[in-house]
């Protein structure tokens, strides 16, 4: 099997019936690229920009970011890579950014929420990562985005750093797609009105899922409550995609739930276009992919959204459907 999966390196994502998907990697470190490109990523669906702020005891200067992002692009040779802006607060704390103590965290002053506060902090990154767009194809989201307002604002903030940097000469790409974050439940249920300013939709299911079920995705007396399959997760999703497909935009998933062989055939079905996961799961994803029919998995993903009650009956839904 490990065999077959290797020989698929430098294969395309292809269902049995020749529709394509990218299989992209996620990393948390420039470092992480040779590991994407060894096990045939199609793009990096999700660059966690956190490290830079997490592994250092002051602010990363914008220097040390740009060498960041563009060692990263370079290294993708071409192929897309979506850096998200700061993700800092809820579990990730900084030492040199005193942040609120906070009764809960997961739904306090964090990510985006921060960005928009200390804008000074958010100028720095989008600077790094405009100057780095020009060695790559390099795309930025905005992670923890509730409103159309937040994302808006966010926007007018990038759009002002590309203007200041190409009045003053610097190399910028010419078009860096914009996109966000879906993680928030507010946001899915408008996804409609934000694919209207968004240049793509990325599902961070982790939090979704712990944010619709108001469950703490790291407590395990709740643990049970964390059901990728349950039939309201999959609505939500089903509308972020549509969503996005009706603007003629795109979207893609960077939580775990992208790698998971049990929903692999529901997210097809439901016509995600990308597929983001720790690396070594790509290749045994593309392998699976190979056996699918999308006919199949549409009405297999139709079922689920309209028809199934419970997770149990979803997994027996894809088992019936993939046996
Ligand atoms: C997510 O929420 O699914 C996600 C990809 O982001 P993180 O796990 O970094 O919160
Ligand atoms: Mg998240």
């Amino acid at each position: 099997q490990k065999a077959e999966w290797k020989q698929l390196k430098d294969a395309k994502s292809v269902t049995a019936d020749g529709k394509q998907f990218i299989l992209g990697a996620n990393i948390g470190t420039p470092k992480d690229v040779e590991g994407a490109n060894d096990n045939g990523a199609e793009a990096v669906g999700l660059f966690r920009s956190e490290f830079l702020y997490m592994d250092s005891s002051e602010l990363p200067s914008e220097e040390d970011q740009f060498k960041a992002y563009k060692q990263a692009v370079e290294g993708l040779s071409g192929r897309q890579v979506v850096v998200r802006t700061m993700d800092i607060g809820g579990d990730k704390e900084l030492p040199y950014l005193p942040l609120p103590e906070e009764m809960n965290p997961f739904l306090g002053y964090r990510a985006i929420r921060i960005s928009l506060d200390k804008q000074d902090i958010f100028r720095t990154q989008l600077r790094a990562l405009l100057r780095a767009s020009h060695y790559g194809q390099l795309a930025i989201m905005f992670p923890m985005i509730a409103t159309v307002k937040e994302f808006k604002a966010a926007k007018a903030i990038y759009e002002e750093e590309r203007a200041k940097l190409i009045a003053a000469g610097t190399p910028v790409a010419d078009h860096i797609e914009v996109g966000m974050m879906m993680e928030i439940p507010a946001a899915a249920m408008i996804a409609d009105k934000l694919a209207k300013y968004s240049d793509f939709f990325s599902i961070g299911t982790n939090d979704l899922i712990q944010y619709s079920m108001a469950a703490d995705r790291g407590n395990e007396h709740v643990s049970y409550l964390y059901q990728p399959y349950n039939p309201s997760i999959l609505r939500l999703i089903k509308n972020i995609i549509d969503a996005s497909h009706a603007e003629g935009k795109w979207t893609g998933m960077c939580g775990e739930m992208a790698g998971d062989q049990v929903a692999v055939p529901i997210l097809t079905g439901l016509g995600l276009d990308e597929f983001s996961m720790s690396a070594t799961s790509i290749l045994k994803t593309r392998s699976l992919m190979k056996k699918l029919d999308t006919t199949k998995m549409s009405e297999l993903a139709q079922k689920a959204v309209t028809e199934c009650e419970t997770t149990e009956e979803v997994v027996a839904l894809v088992k019936e459907y993939t046996k």
